[in-house]
């Protein structure tokens, strides 16, 4: 019997990953116009990091993580995020010592050990962004522009985006016990998880999926109306930011987001199209994250997207790239001179394909047509022997003769 992929592991194929790409090449010029530059990190690291940035009652350390002992004793896991990471390298490499401020970039895999669907893998892709260094709410605004400016670039006007302040190490205390004792009333109509996490991680419940801890917490007190000072002016900052450039958001007081380390703004990019899998970008401000991972207390700000998420909703949309030209030849002693036709064209950047295997006329037309080719020609002993040939335009019939010639061919087409 033949081998089968992993459960939750999805190969990406030609038929798709035209439409990676076009997400990818989208993000990295966002990123680079922002002044962002890409950094590479391994896709393993020590247990430990995530667990102390994370945070050890969240649900991707709870019961997510690829976690394993390697044959050195290490316990080490495929990375579930990518911002702990790229902190970690940011620490060790002192990328701060000259300038605290840095505007970092990443794109790869990720793993979870989550019940697969629709818009939900073990392993998937994100391609997230950091800003180090600021503590103004500028860099909240930037960060969210860019993300917006990102799925406009890609065409599409869904995910909508929505954010919230989780508040500080200053006030979100007092709003945890407030929540937790509004919860401990109700903890009757509360699932077995947001019971079980009342005490050790109770905003959760407000971000809860199920319908009795929805309708359970319809009421409960809003971090937003809990906010120190300092937290509550930097969010009415972000917001003014954000009407400066008229970008478009909504708020939403109950966005609680997986990860320990937020503080103060977090958002989510929203869509109904995707059933519960509905956030397709989500991150958020982490200020205490990189001295709790002993580097300096230096604030950050990031997000990170799944690209399958986007995708699905580029939906079927083709981003194959179309050959320029097909050559198809008439008999074996052509195959020599289009070939080196072939080659002076392709060093000239354009997509050219021909027969490889000396098939009839009809069945090479048929491959340029199935490959899409915007132009074809058929070299034959004449076509040779004069030097030129007629380039046909697929789309319409219509004939040029051109000498054949890369140059010449490259300006005709
Ligand atoms: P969800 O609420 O859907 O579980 P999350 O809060 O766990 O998402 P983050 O950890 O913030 O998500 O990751 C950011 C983005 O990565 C998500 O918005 C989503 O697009 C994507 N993502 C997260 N987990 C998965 C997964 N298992 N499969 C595919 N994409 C994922
Ligand atoms: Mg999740």
């Amino acid at each position: 019997m033949a081998i089968t992929a992993i459960k939750g592991f999805n190969d990406i194929l030609p038929s798709e990953s035209g439409r990676w790409q076009h997400i990818e090449q989208a993000a990295r010029s966002v990123f680079e116009r922002n002044g962002f530059s890409e950094i590479r990190v391994p896709i393993m690291e020590k247990t430990e990091l995530f667990c102390r940035s994370i945070g050890d009652a969240t649900d991707i350390v709870e019961k997510e993580m690829y976690s394993f002992i390697d044959k050195g004793e290490n316990a080490i896991t495929l990375r579930p995020e990518g911002t702990a990471g790229v902190m970690r390298a940011f620490i060790e490499h002192k990328l701060y010592a000259q300038d605290p401020v840095a505007k970092l970039y990443y794109l790869g895999p990720m793993f979870r050990y989550e019940r697969p669907q629709k818009g939900r893998y073990r392993q998937f892709h994100q391609i997230g962004a950091e800003i180090t260094g600021v503590h103004d709410p500028l860099a909240d605004a930037q960060v969210l522009n860019m993300l917006v400016q990102f799925f406009r670039d890609i065409g599409l006007d869904e995910p909508q985006l929505q954010v919230n302040s989780l508040g500080c190490p200053d006030c979100r205390p007092a709003y945890r016990t407030t929540l937790m004792a509004f919860l401990e009333q109700r903890a009757d109509a509360l699932c077995e998880d947001c019971r079980r996490r009342m005490t050790t991680n109770p905003l959760r419940a407000l971000d809860c999926k199920v319908p009795g801890c929805i309708a359970a917490t319809a009421g409960a007190p809003s971090m937003l109306d809990n906010l120190c000072t300092g937290c509550s002016d930097h969010f009415a900052s972000v917001r003014q930011y954000l009407d400066t450039t008229a970008t478009p958001y909504s708020i939403n007081p109950r966005m609680v987001r997986g990860l320990d380390y937020y503080t103060r703004t977090t958002f989510e990019m929203v869509t109904g199209l995707l059933g519960s899998q509905s956030a397709v970008a989500a991150g958020g401000r982490y200020d205490g994250l990189i001295s709790q991972l002993g580097g300096p207390a230096i604030p950050g700000i990031g997000f990170a997207m799944g690209v399958e998420r986007v995708a699905l909703l580029l939906g079927d949309k083709d981003f194959a790239r179309q050959p320029d030209l097909f050559i198809a030849t008439l008999g074996a002693g052509e195959r020599g001179f289009a070939f080196r036709l072939l080659h002076d064209l392709l060093q000239l950047g354009l997509r050219v394909e021909m027969d490889y295997e000396g098939k009839s006329l009809k069945s090479q037309m048929r491959r340029a047509d199935r490959l899409g080719a915007r132009y074809s020609v058929v070299i034959g002993e004449n076509e040779v022997s004069s030097g030129r040939a007629h380039f046909k335009r697929m789309a319409d019939g219509e004939q040029v003769e051109v000498m054949l010639i890369a140059e010449h061919i490259k300006q005709t087409l």
